[in-house]
């Protein structure tokens, strides 16, 4: 038996990819496992180099490698190379090359391993590292290198950098009543629009949520950074349909130019600060990132943490407006309206905070903190036996659990929970998650009264908001401030009265300052009002609570 008889067996069986090469990388010898890797049978192999099966951009490389062994400079050589399978695709391969003992034509012997698997693996981690899957835009990490990138680059150019924040406006209405699938469709289509609106070498990223950012590497001006940005909003505002529904995405944004030594961070904050300014001032619209606006957002930031302290500290107080029968001015509830005693700006009304509350997540203890105040209230004046009414934010319905607030508000205090309405907004009364109409079923089946705040302002269908359990109906004050213009405002009073009384509701019109209104609003049908004309909400201690005598109900 000769020495190749031994081995033979061993070269045609193994799993390892094997091929002895000649002097110019002809194929003197394959086994299956190689054959396999490329796709084609041993014998039609020996007709081949290996540099007709390499992938063209690897071939320099190997050969480079292969003079190095000739020379004697490296023992063997271990490269990933792509080898080209017969139906053209390219196969990752580990290949380990090293001399050929033993005389004759056989120069060199190679091992070839299949690591397609584990490149796509690598590929697919890398992608996720630096890319968002819903949208396959850069992510944060991504943006961010490619930030400091183009900052780099613009120490050596005359041109500048433009960081472009975009909020989607109103997401949360379609992703809550839509669902999350029709949310992450709309999302990926606002990411093709705005990738279909750059140049090649800009990078859109989207930083999770419904938030993207665009760099523009180079700018001449500012103006033609907002010449591009009208272009990306037009874009993006095309109408879309998405399950079922059309609808018209608009965009708040903001711009942001690099100024000198700023930092990539920095930069997308600015342009993160002028986007909320853009939804601050009305959505739709762009935001050019100035030295007022670092000091709004800085004012911002201490209200935030100051509020933090005046939740603990006690320094919100609750005030308490009456709500009466139009025609005998009689108090039949109250509702509830925080205000923030601080201690060097004086009291200050719900409009100075609570919307930062809200973006601080600082709602939820506020809002418990108003609901246990009310209760207390019902409780230490029994001579008062109407009801009193809480307004609650969206953010506390649904994952905050209102109901479980709530319930904890009533075992304390002890009080009737017919005594206790809460007002919710039509948004709120929107929203479809399942965890939020859990929230409001439980509320329900307690026995509290929900009722809509601020009926007409939003921008929904009359049929979805009256799908949840609601007893009432308070008009928004806008409408009432328009009794008596013969026509829409008095128009839209006398149908929101008829529909409450129609569908067995109570109806409050809010905002009633003159007796002229007040007669309007009678003739009208309103049997409920509240307004400055009967009263200003007060502490509970300036409040008239003996003497009512009234059950309230509409
Ligand atoms: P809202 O629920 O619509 O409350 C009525 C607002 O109108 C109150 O303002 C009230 O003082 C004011 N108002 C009442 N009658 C008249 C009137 O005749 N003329 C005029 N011009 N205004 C009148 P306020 O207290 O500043 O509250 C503003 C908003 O802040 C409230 O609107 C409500 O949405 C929110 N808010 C108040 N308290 C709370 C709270 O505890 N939690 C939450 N989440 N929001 C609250
Ligand atoms: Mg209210
Ligand atoms: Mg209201």
């Amino acid at each position: 038996m000769t020495e190749s008889d031994l081995f033979r067996p061993a070269f045609d069986g193994s799993p390892i990819g094997m091929v002895v090469l000649g002097a110019d990388g002809a194929l003197l010898d394959a086994n299956g496992a190689f054959a396999r890797i490329v796709g084609r049978t041993v014998a039609a192999l020996r007709t081949y180099r290996l540099r007709d099966l390499t992938h063209p951009d690897d071939v320099p490389r190997d050969e480079e490698l292969r003079w190095q062994l000739d020379a004697g400079e490296l023992p063997y050589f271990q490269a990933q190379t792509r080898l080209v399978h017969r139906n053209g695709d390219a196969v990752w391969t580990r290949m380990t090359v090293s001399p050929a003992a033993g005389g004759g034509e056989a120069r060199y012997l190679a091992h070839v391993e299949d690591i397609t698997e584990i490149r796509r693996a690598k590929d697919l981690l890398e992608r996720r590292a630096l890319y968002d899957h819903l949208t396959g835009l850069a992510n944060r990490t991504h943006l961010l290198e490619r930030l400091e990138g183009a900052l780099e680059a613009r120490r050596t150019d005359a041109h500048t950098v433009a960081c472009i924040f975009l909020d989607v406006d109103h997401f949360k209405v379609v992703n809550d009543s839509l669902g999350h699938e029709a949310g992450d469709t709309l999302l990926q289509e606002i990411a093709r629009r705005i990738k279909g609106a750059v140049r090649p070498g800009d990078t859109v990223a989207r930083l999770g949520g419904d938030e993207f950012v665009i760099i523009l590497e180079s700018v001449a001006t500012q103006a033609a950074a907002e010449a591009f940005l009208t272009v990306i909003a037009a874009d993006i505002q095309v109408p879309f349909t998405v399950a079922g529904h059309e609808v018209v995405p608009t965009v708040s944004a903001g711009l942001a130019l690099a100024e000198p030594e700023v930092t990539a961070e920095s930069l997308l904050r600015n342009a993160d600060t002028a986007m909320y300014a853009a939804k601050q001032r009305g959505r739709a619209r762009v935001e050019i990132f100035t030295d007022s606006l670092r000091s709004t957002a800085l004012n911002k930031l201490s209200i935030e943490s100051e509020l933090r302290a005046a939740i603990r500290e006690g320094e919100l107080v609750v005030h308490y407006q009456p709500i009466v029968r139009l025609d005998t001015a009689e108090v039949v509830a109250y509702e509830a309206l925080v205000r923030w005693n601080h201690p060097n700006r004086g009291l200050l009304l719900p409009e100075e905070f609570i919307e930062v509350c809200e973006e601080a997540n600082l709602v939820v203890p506020l809002g418990a903190f108003v609901i246990m105040d009310a209760c207390e209230m019902i409780a230490a004046h029994p001579e008062f036996t109407g009801r009193v009414f809480v307004n609650v934010s969206t953010r506390q319905i649904g994952s905050a659990d209102l109901t479980r607030v709530v319930t904890h508000a009533l075992d304390a205090t002890g009080i009737d929970p017919a005594r206790l309405g809460l007002e919710i907004t039509e948004s709120g009364m929107l929203i479809a998650t399942q965890a939020a109409k859990s929230d409001l079923d439980g509320l329900t089946s307690l026995g509290i009264d929900l009722i809509i705040d601020d009926f007409g302002t939003g921008y929904s269908a009359l049929s979805s908001v009256l799908l949840n359990p609601v007893s009432g109906l308070k008009l928004a004050r806008e409408f009432t401030l328009r009794l008596g213009d013969r026509g829409t405002g008095d128009r839209i009073s006398t149908t929101v009265a008829a529909l409450t009384r129609s569908l067995g509701m109570s109806g409050v019109i809010e905002g009633v300052e003159s007796e002229a209104q007040r007669a309007i609003a009678r003739e009208h049908g309103w049997q409920l009002g509240q307004g400055f004309l009967f009263g200003h909400a007060r502490p509970v201690d300036e409040l008239d609570l003996g003497g009512v005598d009234v059950v309230a109900s509409a």
